[in-house]
């Protein structure tokens, strides 16, 4: 029977080199849709053969042995089902942060990172013993990128999902933050108790629910979808945690909150109507207002800096 185009051990046949390997598989991940073929098909090969891009490129000339085609095989059949690299090697770094992560949560995006710049952009002090809240952890990215750079802060990340708090766990306990970490399971804020947060961050579900199968397959087959769907008009979430981020600030605290595009004006608005005061509107790199910062009535300097 011939190889059908998707069948990755099709490759093995003819003059086979780590290199022309590469390039095989470069070009059906290409065909298939895949938006960085020769990036993914470098990892998923590195990750199969314990490699670096620079061990890669030292053993290219060599053929693969047939334990390490095996060993590739199944990578590229789950990319060639859209599934992303970050989940098929199951970590994505983030931050500079080697995070691990599973199906219970969302794969961190760089565009999140500007919720770690607003932060840093508001911090008075960095040494300062402050408490960061967390709501909707997912890997824990958020926080544990903050307790990174703030290394006497503590901090409490919230999730709906048991998994996900031991995905985040477990994130904090290998990046050596586990000591500042807390982990609990919790709808949005509910469970902890008020005006006690100098910083408080958020990504949450933000994806208008009919939206969600117009996503990229990678987003739309993978992410879990308490991640992404924000109701109909993609705000519940917003809605739900306005009034909890009035409640959880101390005077003077800072939420720095993701949004997604063409959020951000309704998202000020729905923080203003609480004793919150819009602080910044920040742009991811591409430009899109991407994090809205609100403070809690007085200034940070007096009580945080
Ligand atoms: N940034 C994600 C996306 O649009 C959504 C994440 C979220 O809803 N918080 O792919």
């Amino acid at each position: 029977m011939p190889p059908s185009p998707t069948d990755a051990s099709a490759v093995a046949v003819g003059p086979l080199s780590i290199a022309t390997l590469l390039e095989a598989l470069t070009r059906q991940l290409r065909q298939a849709g895949i938006q960085s073929p020769a990036a993914d098909a470098r990892h998923l090969v590195g990750a199969a053969l314990s490699l670096d891009r620079a061990g890669l490129l030292a053993e290219r000339d060599r053929p693969p042995t047939a334990a390490e085609l095996a060993a590739i095989d199944p990578l590229v059949r789950r990319r060639l089902k859209r599934e992303p690299v970050s989940r098929i090697l199951g970590r994505r770094e983030f931050w500079s942060l080697d995070l691990h992560i599973d199906a219970s949560v969302l794969d961190p995006r760089p565009d999140t990172e500007t919720v770690v710049q607003a932060v840093l952009g508001h911090v008075v002090d960095r040494h300062a013993r402050y408490t960061v809240l967390d709501l909707g952890t997912g890997s824990g990215c958020l926080l544990l990128a903050l307790l990174s750079e703030l290394p006497a802060a503590i901090g409490i990340g919230v999730d709906i999902r048991h998994d996900a708090a031991a995905c985040a766990r477990d994130n904090a306990r290998r990046l050596g933050l586990a000591d500042r970490a807390l982990f609990v399971v919790g709808d949005w804020g509910k469970a902890v108790l008020g005006e006690n947060v100098h910083i408080m961050v958020t990504n949450p579900p933000y994806v208008a629910g009919s939206e969600i199968d117009t996503l990229m397959p990678e987003v739309a087959r993978f992410d879990p979808h308490v991640a992404l769907d924000g109701g109909e008009d993609g705000l519940d979430a917003y809605r739900a945690l306005a009034p909890q981020v009035a409640h959880l600030l101390r005077p003077g605290g800072i939420a720095a909150v993701e949004v997604g595009q063409g959020q951000a004006s309704s998202v000020a608005e729905l923080l203003s109507r609480h004793t919150l005061a819009i602080a910044e509107v920040k742009a991811d790199l591409a430009g899109v207002d991407r994090c809205v910062v609100a403070q809690n009535r007085v200034g940070m300097r007096s009580e945080t800096g």
